[in-house]
C-alpha cells in the first residue's frame, strides 16, 4: 500500500561506506560493521576488494588538485610497503559496503567521525582508533549523489541486496 512503500522510501537512502587498507590490516572490519549494525542500519552490499590505481583515481576524482592526492592513492596510503609485503598486487584490501536507511548519508559521517581523527570526537570511529589523516581507517559519501556515484563505482547492480530488516519498525517509528 501506499503508506508501506512512503515507508520503505523514507529508510532507503544509501550511503558508501569503506574500511580502508589500514582498517583492515588493523583488523578493525568486525568492529566497523558492528557500529552501522548496532545503530539499525541494513547492510545492502559488501565486499573484500583490491582497487586498482585508476579505480581510486575514479573515487577520489574531486580531489585531484589536492596535494595530498597522490599519496591518497599510491605509495603513501593504499600501497604501503608493509600492506603488500610478500605480494606484488600494489594495494592492501578494501571492505567495500553499502548501508542503508533513513539518513544514512550524514549519519554515516557521524559515525565515522571528522576526517582529522585528531578532531574526531571520541565515540566516533576515527576518534576511537585513528590519529593520523592518512591513516584514518574509513571512507564514507559525502551526499546523497556522491553516495550513488560511489555505489556505481563500487559495485554492479546485482550486488546490492533488497531485503526487509526483521528489526525494521523497532528501529524506525514511521
Ligand atoms: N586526506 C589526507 N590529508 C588531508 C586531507 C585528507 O591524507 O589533508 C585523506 C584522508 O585519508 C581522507 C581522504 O584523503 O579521508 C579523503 O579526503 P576528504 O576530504 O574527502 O575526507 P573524508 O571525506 O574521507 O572525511
Ligand atoms: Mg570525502
Amino acid at each position: 500500500n501506499q503508506h508501506a512503500r512512503e515507508q520503505d522510501i523514507m529508510t532507503s537512502e544509501q550511503t558508501f561506506i569503506a574500511i580502508k587498507p589500514d582498517g583492515v590490516q588493523r583488523g578493525l572490519v568486525g568492529e566497523i560493521i558492528s557500529r552501522f549494525e548496532k545503530r539499525g542500519y541494513k547492510l545492502a552490499a559488501i565486499k573484500l576488494v583490491t582497487p586498482s590505481k585508476e579505480h581510486l583515481e575514479k573515487h577520489y576524482a574531486d580531489l585531484s588538485d589536492k596535494p595530498f592526492f597522490k599519496g591518497l592513492i599510491t605509495c603513501a596510503y593504499y600501497t604501503l610497503p608493509t600492506y603488500t609485503m610478500g605480494n606484488d598486487m600494489g594495494s592492501g584490501p578494501v571492505c567495500a559496503m553499502v548501508w542503508e536507511g533513513r539518513e544514512a548519508v550524514k549519519v554515516g559521517r557521524q559515525l565515522l567521525g571528522a576526517t582529522n581523527p585528531q578532531q574526531s570526537s571520541p565515540g566516533t570511529i576515527r576518534g576511537d582508533f585513528a590519529i593520523d589523516v592518512g591513516r584514518n581507517v574509513c571512507h564514507g559519501s559525502d551526499a546523497v549523489e556522491s553516495a550513488k556515484k560511489e555505489i556505481d563505482l563500487w559495485f554492479k547492480k546485482e550486488e546490492i541486496n533488497s531485503w526487509k530488516q526483521a528489526g525494521h519498525d523497532w528501529v524506525y517509528e514511521k
